[in-house]
């Protein structure tokens, strides 16, 4: 990960555009596959042959050993669900897919959660939320503020629902790296600061990741998953944004 915040130039800024578009274009035709009777498997390998056949390289593969082109995190699975073939979704799951593209050296980083057949209304409002929060924290993502303004905000969306904001894992800047220099925090806390302020020309990926109950975690032996203690359902929502002196632009095409 690098160290400084990197500044994008006008031309780094056209590449990002072209990484993220993919990336949600990816996602928005994953979300047409995802239904019950599908396996997390099937969606990776159609992650990966979408994002190759559009002249890109999928971000997530191989990224520190992870195995597959994106994340797929099923129900009280948070984020890093490694993709397979026995995780078969069923009515009334959700699934976080979290995705990224690379083109011409830059990337896109993304994620939605989707909603498998019939769900449980609680279940539903919880998505729909966390969807909110990362709206929230844009609204914040203007020049002259800092990262904490978008933590605060999204933390108090969620508070207002009494879900649980998990900690261990953050939002982040990005460019040529997936994960760059700041981290973006979905909470707030007094030591943390006010953070990095905000310019024109950084890039940043805003991602709620947003649990029902508690907002505690455990890491499955896998080395990866990313689960609730209480394994209860999580929901996830991220986009890649620019910062420009005319407000936040969103590069990963918002479902
Ligand atoms: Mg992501
Ligand atoms: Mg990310």
């Amino acid at each position: 990960m690098a160290e400084r915040i990197t500044i994008k130039s006008e031309s780094q800024h056209e590449l990002m555009r072209a990484a993220g578009a993919l990336t949600g274009e990816t996602l928005a035709y994953l979300g047409t596959l995802v239904r019950p009777g599908i396996s997390t498997k099937v969606l990776d390998e159609a992650a990966e042959e979408f994002i190759r056949s559009h002249g890109a390289i999928p971000s997530f593969l191989n990224y520190e050993g992870f195995p597959a082109s994106i994340c797929a995190s099923v129900n009280e699975q948070i984020v890093h669900g490694i993709p397979n073939k026995k995780t078969i979704l069923k009515d009334g799951d959700i699934i976080s897919i979290d995705c990224g593209a690379k083109i011409d050296g830059f990337h896109g980083d993304a994620a939605r959660t989707f909603l498998v057949g019939e769900v449980d209304p609680d279940i539903v409002k919880l998505v729909e939320v966390t969807k909110e929060c990362f709206f929230k924290g844009l609204e914040q993502a203007k020049v002259g503020n800092h990262i904490a303004d978008i933590s605060r905000a999204i933390e108090a969306h969620a508070n207002a629902y009494g879900y649980g904001v998990v900690r261990e894992l953050v939002g982040h800047g990005i460019g040529s790296d997936m994960h760059e220099a700041p981290e973006v925090p979905n909470y707030f806390n007094i030591r943390m600061g006010r953070g990095a302020k905000l310019v024109s020309g950084m890039a940043i990926a805003i991602e709620p990741m947003i649990n029902l109950g508690v907002r505690h975690v455990d890491f499955l032996p896998d080395g990866w998953t990313c689960v609730t203690r209480d394994r209860r359902p999580s929901a996830h929502y991220e986009n890649t944004i620019f910062i420009t002196e005319n407000g936040p632009e969103i590069l990963t095409n918002p479902i």
